[in-house]
């Protein structure tokens, strides 16, 4: 791949201002999309109503006056014949272009026009002259130093560049199935696009070859995992799983037991096992997951189960050993606070297959963590592996099969992506006995009120969770702090109630400690950040207390929420917030999760549904989701096509989009 720096006029200063940007080779560059275009129409002068922002275009008819004034300021007088006659422009501070305004140059004009004195006082002055009626001017993200105009210069000298830097990722079956330009010529539209339609045209080429390429990777990792024969095969009986369904001390819903079932077809099977559970917060995911670990181990293999937090991984391991009490497996916790004897020796259990469940977060894959016989990870919240841990599981030479839980509902068009290459169960029913949540808005103004049912809460032996965005003050904020809540709750309710908090910053076992007194209702209000966003299961918490609700997405409030109303009791959440309140009020009408994230979906974008983390994997440079939904749906067809039709295979285009999902 061709580096940038190959490209004419780019030199190291600029080199390092593309870099900024993302911006490495001559492919990065040429794909560096314009994230908006400017249309500039030329204005009919006798209809333009005073102080308009007026577009005109002609040649500079007379030598600019320059005017300089005090403090530096100074203005270029001249005169510019447009295509309706003779008109005034005036422009500030614009010293620097007198010399370039010579007498003959076209250039356009926008800014205000005064009519009385025939003037225009100029924001900007482009040249040349505007073709037909309208210039479609693309603006580019640019960075200080690096020009909009430098860019324009720079995308343009690449797009002329020969040479095999820029690939076609199109097959050409679908060229011309749908009579597309070829790459160069939508580049350059869509770098200078000659019109609206010509544009759009060349958008949607340059989109369905964006999706295609994803739509491909995902077939090929589904197609590829369907063939491997390399997972492990199990000869699990069904009256295991009815044996095991009996042992549980509540009925599973419908939901939980075809989970199971799903789950138990895959752990017989010889391919591996890739899939994701999905099911609101609340809905008994974990229980399944449990099982399936048990069925594991059942047939003789070691399980793993991967929590983002250890507060979960520690909550998740006093759940494991509760519900298999009366079994003889052996569970274990791993944590990063454990000294390094005591994780020694559970290292060497591991090895020696005297621990058949270990808990804990991302270290449990880690390299020193050895496996005697690893056949199932549980991953809890949206831990995909990436390639390479999936590559850290398989260079051990065990290829354990993998389990997803996830409480993010996700919209249609995600699972069709990000999730495209699992097989997926869905948790619909909730279990039975659960009272919705109760949410109600208030601004900051009804702290009285507030406070008087938190009091009423607590009175009836219940406990409270109370948010906060941030733990401490810092100097440009005046957002809520767990500190200043602490202060603030200590003074409503300290005489007679524990308070305590927890945060992000906290030693981890310090955490747990708190967490686990909070749980045996030591602690009867726990002020919090999000850390206690995934998981954490007290049923006797029955209310929440969000602080500048406003600042948390609708999917992140919808995850706290979940942490009340897990038992019987009738729970309440309630959102501070003055501002912002008509989004908030969504939360109010709803506990369904997924009504909740199409809704975060419409108003934020697909850019934050998942977080930071995923975000690698669903960055398009020009498609969008949730519009080019149609362009998805027709890219994913053909490239399950192009993938399974054997006669490409030598192709190769194939072979070097199969290389690219290899290599990273
Ligand atoms: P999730 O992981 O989906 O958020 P959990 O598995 O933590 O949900 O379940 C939430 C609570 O509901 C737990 O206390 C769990 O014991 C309980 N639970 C799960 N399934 C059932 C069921 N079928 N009937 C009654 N209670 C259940
Ligand atoms: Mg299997």
């Amino acid at each position: 791949m061709l580096n940038v720096s190959e490209v004419k006029g780019v030199g190291p200063k600029s080199l390092s201002l593309l870099n900024k940007l993302g911006i490495f080779t001559v492919e990065d560059l040429v794909m560096h999309y314009p994230f908006r275009y400017d249309i500039l129409k030329r204005t009919d002068l006798s209809q333009a109503l005073e102080e308009d922002r007026v577009i005109v275009d002609g040649k500079v008819e007379s030598v600019p006056i320059l005017l300089r004034f005090k403090a530096g300021l100074n203005k270029l007088n001249f005169r510019l014949v447009t295509q309706a006659g003779v008109v005034g422009v005036s422009i500030f501070n614009r010293a620097f272009m007198k010399s370039n305004l010579t007498i003959g140059t076209s250039v356009i004009v926008i800014g205000k026009y005064d009519r009385k004195k025939n003037i225009i006082t100029a924001s900007e002055i482009k040249f040349g002259l505007l073709n037909q009626q309208e210039k479609i001017e693309p603006v580019y993200h640019c960075t200080s130093g690096l020009s909009n105009k430098s860019l324009a210069t720079y995308i343009n000298t690449a797009i002329l560049m020969n040479g095999k830097d820029v690939c076609d990722y199109i097959p050409a079956v679908y060229q011309d199935k749908y009579h597309f330009s070829n790459k160069r010529t939508a580049l350059n539209i869509v770098h200078n696009p000659p019109t609206m339609e010509k544009l759009k045209e060349a958008q949607i080429r340059l989109k369905y070859e964006e999706l295609f390429m994803f739509m491909f990777k995902i077939n090929y990792l589904k197609e590829t995992r369907k063939n491997e024969k390399i997972g492990i095969e199990r000869d699990l009986k069904e009256e295991h799983v009815i044996n095991m369904f009996s042992l549980l001390p509540f009925d599973l819903t419908g939901d939980q037991k075809n989970a199971v079932w799903e789950i138990f077809q895959d752990l017989n099977k010889k391919s591996r096992m890739n899939r994701l559970l999905q099911g609101d917060v609340g809905s008994g995911k974990t229980i399944v997951a449990i099982l399936a670990m048990y069925l594991n181990c059942l047939s003789g293999y070691q399980s793993a189960l991967m929590a983002p937090t250890e507060i979960l991984a520690t909550q998740h391991y006093h759940n494991v050993k509760e519900l298999l009490k009366d079994t003889d497996l052996e569970i274990e916790l791993l944590k990063g606070s454990q000294t390094k004897k005591e994780k020694q020796d559970i290292y060497r259990r591991l090895i020696h297959g005297n621990i058949h469940i270990l808990i804990g977060t991302h270290a449990l894959i880690q390299e020193e963590v050895t496996y005697q016989n690893l056949g199932l990870v549980v991953t809890d919240e949206q831990h995909r592996f990436g390639v390479n841990q999936r590559a850290l599981l398989n260079n051990k030479g065990i290829m354990p099969d993998i389990l997803y839980m996830s409480a993010t509902p996700i919209p249609r068009t995600y699972a069709l992506t990000i999730y495209g290459d699992m097989d997926v169960s869905i948790i619909k029913e909730m279990p039975k006995g659960r009272i919705p949540v109760k949410t109600f808005v208030k601004s900051d103004s009804e702290m009285k009120e507030v406070l008087e049912i938190m009091n009423e809460e607590l009175k009836n032996g219940h406990q409270i969770y109370v948010i906060a965005p941030l733990i401490e003050e810092t100097e440009n904020s005046d957002l809520t702090t767990v500190l200043s809540l602490k202060d603030k709750m200590t003074l409503a309710f300290g005489k007679k109630y524990q308070i305590d908090i927890v945060h992000g910053k906290m030693a981890s076992g310090v955490k747990d400690l708190i967490m686990g007194e909070f749980k045996q209702n030591k602690i009867q209000i726990l002020i919090s950040t999000t850390v206690i966003e995934v998981g954490v299961d007290v049923p006797n918490a029955s209310m929440m207390v969000i602080f500048d609700a406003n600042r948390f997405g609708l999917s992140t409030l919808h995850q706290l929420r979940g942490r009340v109303g897990r038992g019987s009791i009738a729970s309440k959440c309630i959102l501070i917030s003055s501002v912002d309140t008509k989004r908030l009020e969504i939360m109010e009408q709803t506990t369904d999760g997924f009504e909740i994230s199409e809704e975060d979906f419409k108003l934020r974008g697909h850019g934050d549904l998942f977080g930071t983390k995923q975000s690698g994997d669903m960055s398009f440079k020009i498609a969008n989701l949730r519009q080019d939904y149609k362009i998805l749906v027709q890219a994913k067809r053909d490239s399950l096509e192009y993938f399974l039709d054997r006669s490409s295979d030598n192709d190769d285009l194939k072979k070097q989009l199969i290389e690219s999902i290899n290599s990273n």
